[in-house]
């Protein structure tokens, strides 16, 4: 017989199994823990594992990846309805197999869509302009996070300046929006 495979899936990002809403309303949407080498506040999707819903605690075991370091390091815990978090003793090899046995409940399922469905219900639609790749200018004139900003990109073969930084997205009629958060303005529409 083949031994236990202990290899997590790389699909197993513990971002997908949220959110989870336990039965008394409390929902989990986000989860995070600093690495433990550089300190870095790593994020669901930086972990691969499992989490199940067992009735009043969500249990998650998990193998973290720091994006900015490298360290990888186990994640253990449960978290209980009042969204209290507790490690886990157990090895993780070990609580990793436990939770992988257990039969997914349809409680379980059940919890996911519905906090889904809030969440999507609590959304109020935004009107966002449809990501194009616009050729870019060679000149960076800043960065913004991790991403340079393009002195101007070209439309139609004009040179359109960069106007300003929008987090959200947003842009009014006539401007052009580039990864998401930078929008270029014609100077002589
Ligand atoms: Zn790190």
């Amino acid at each position: 017989m083949a031994g236990v495979q202990m290899s997590m899936r790389p699909t197993n990002r513990i971002d997908h199994f949220l959110p989870i809403r336990f039965k008394n309303g409390a929902v989990v949407k986000q989860f995070s823990k600093p690495c433990i080498k550089c300190g870095q506040l790593l994020q669901a999707r930086h972990m691969h594992g499992i989490a199940r819903l067992l009735e009043d605690h969500l249990a998650m075991a998990a193998t973290a990846h720091c994006p900015a370091c490298h360290t990888q390091f186990g994640v253990a815990c449960v978290i209980d309805n009042e969204k209290r978090v507790r490690r886990v003793v157990l090895p993780l090899f070990l609580f990793k197999l436990y939770l992988r046995t257990l039969a997914m409940h349809p409680d379980e399922v059940a919890a996911h869509e519905q906090a889904l469905a809030d969440i999507a219900k609590a959304q109020t639609p935004v009107i966002k302009a449809e990501p194009v790749d616009y050729p870019r200018a060679g000149s960076i004139i800043g960065r913004y996070g991790d991403k340079p900003i393009p002195a101007y990109i070209v439309v139609d073969g004009r040179e359109v300046p960069f106007d300003r930084i929008e987090a959200d997205g947003q842009v009014n009629v006539g401007e052009y929006l580039l990864d998401g958060c930078f929008v270029y303005k014609p100077a002589h529409p």
